[in-house]
């Protein structure tokens, strides 16, 4: 392992400096690297460290030798240097913004802003969650205690589309309870996450928190290997599903955040004129590349022609452009997979000959990853746009008769995000919120989260949830003590 131990972090982090692993406290450079680019004009604009599996292997040697001494800190004294941590992201929080519009592409001045932000607060007051024992049982004679205890080394494994507030969404619980964590960035967007790791060597002490970039490889080391005692994953159904079985044979715990294919459902008596903006951006916010976007909205038949009409022209509005022009409404797809994916998509909803009154047609003459906010007007239940998840700027309005008919659909999906029912008579959109097979139903509102709030799909869209008492639960033991007084 090459080890530029010259690279010792000082409290502020110089942004414009070469980017590095962190392992072991200490700022660690690598041989190889691979290229970052910016996906508003493909160029490359970046040099990320690739971290091989010694690194990782070096890393995971860190977090475990650093586990006992953090997991015998008190619960405050970890809560104080998560809220330092908080205070020293703060410190660099226009720079982080900056650096996530260049990496991730979505608009500096909302999307990249909101996240920072959200992800900042976030830390900050999960730094004050506690679990404190529960007493079962406390009678005269006999006493039974709940106690969480810490796991040990955490390996967190993170996606491209939200790096920074997904990220900081695993590392602020894992700490504060106790674990240390190494974590393994998407290769698509590592930068924000190798300077939050930067940062985090100002806090904390030594293998604490480290962060390795690299191939995909190194998650399935982190995955398999024995002194890894859960995975806090975050992506796609399909790598979820490897991440479980290559876990299995160390039994490891393992929090799942994968995909979704979301229902947004307008009930005919829906006030629906005053909800487009809200809906347009629940399914076009981050350009659609979002785990909860609504990916499907069912509107009532007696309202569908007219509120396609004020869709359209809504949408009509929207710039999609480069994230750092304040004009952008719509950032670019964050990476060329992707991209493609979604060529391929359209390609599909044009020969299929589906009715697309706005955008369709990709204009590949684009430097960047540019895709036109697109609409399909009532396509077939069966079709590619409406059962696939396409992470993209392309949205089908179906039309719906009765409440039976649009639960049917809704439900019949192996995903189990979320969905949102939006109606005047708030009690029966209620009746329909119960009936959908999602972790999370909003009513009349949308993408409300809280540090309180529990959240985790359904069926194949995860296993176990992040934030509230439960998805911190779910970074411990649960561990019971008896004794006869
Ligand atoms: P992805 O599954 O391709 O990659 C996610 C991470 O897994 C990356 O860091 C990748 O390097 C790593 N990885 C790849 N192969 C691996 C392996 N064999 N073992 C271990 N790790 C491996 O997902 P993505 O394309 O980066 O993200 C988009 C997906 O994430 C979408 O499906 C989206 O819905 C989902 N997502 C879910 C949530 C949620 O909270 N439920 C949030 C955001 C994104």
């Amino acid at each position: 392992m090459t080890v530029a131990s010259a690279l010792k972090p000082a409290a502020k982090i110089d942004f414009d400096g070469p980017y590095a692993l962190t392992i072991n406290g200490r700022m660690v450079e690598t041989n190889k690297s691979f290229d970052v680019l910016n996906p508003a004009t493909n160029a490359v604009f970046a040099k990320a460290p690739e971290g091989t599996a010694e690194h990782m292997e070096a890393a995971i040697a860190a977090a475990k030798a650093a586990f006992p001494k953090w997991a015998a800190l008190s619960w405050d004294e970890r809560g104080a240097l998560v809220e330092a941590y908080a205070d020293a992201l703060e410190a660099h929080k226009e720079e982080l913004i900056t650096l996530l519009t260049m990496e991730q592409g979505k608009p500096r001045h909302s999307m990249a802003k909101g996240e920072v932000e959200a992800a900042i607060f976030w830390v900050r007051e999960v730094a004050k969650r506690r679990l404190p024992i529960e007493m079962l049982e406390d009678t005269a004679d006999h006493v039974v205690e709940v106690h969480h205890t810490p796991l040990g080394v955490v390996g967190a494994i993170t996606p491209w589309n939200f790096p920074v507030l997904l990220g900081l969404w695993k590392v602020a619980p894992c700490l504060v309870t106790g674990n240390t964590m190494v974590m393994k960035p998407s290769p698509y967007t590592p930068l924000c996450t190798l300077r939050f790791g930067e940062i985090a060597q100002t806090v904390f002490p030594a293998g604490v928190f480290s962060v390795v970039s690299g191939g995909n490889d190194l998650g399935q080391q982190l995955t398999e290997h024995a002194d890894i005692a859960k995975i806090s994953f975050t992506g796609s159904t399909a790598t979820g599903k490897r991440v479980m079985a290559s876990g299995a044979g160390t039994l490891k715990r393992v929090t799942l955040e994968l995909g979704g294919n979301d229902a947004a459902i307008v009930l005919a008596d829906a006030d629906w004129e005053p909800l487009i903006p809200t809906l347009f951006w629940a399914a076009f916010g981050n350009s659609g590349q979002w785990c909860i976007a609504s990916k499907r909205l069912y509107v009532h038949r007696d309202i569908h022609a007219a509120f396609v009409e004020a869709f359209v022209a809504f949408g009509r509005q929207q710039t999609v452009g480069d994230g750092m022009d304040p004009n952008t409404d719509l950032g670019p797809i964050q990476n060329r997979m992707q991209y493609d994916k979604l060529k391929d998509l359209f390609a599909d909803t044009k020969a299929q000959g589906y009715k697309v009154p706005l955008g369709g047609t990709i204009d590949e003459s684009l430097a960047g990853n540019f895709v036109p906010v697109t609409i399909v007007d009532n396509p077939p239940e069966d079709s590619r746009i409406v059962q696939e998840e396409p992470f993209g700027p392309i949205l089908p309005i179906i039309a719906f008769d009765t409440v039976d008919e649009v639960v049917e659909k809704a439900n019949a999906t192996i995903y189990g995000l979320a969905g949102s029912v939006w109606g005047r008579d708030r009690e029966a959109a209620i009746a329909v919120a119960k009936r959908l097979e999602t972790g999370t139903v909003w009513v009349n509102e949308i993408h409300i989260h809280g540090i309180d709030i529990p959240f985790g799909g359904h069926k194949q869209s995860g296993m176990g949830v992040e934030n509230g008492h439960e998805g911190l639960a779910e970074f411990t033991n649960t561990k019971t003590l008896m004794f006869h007084k």
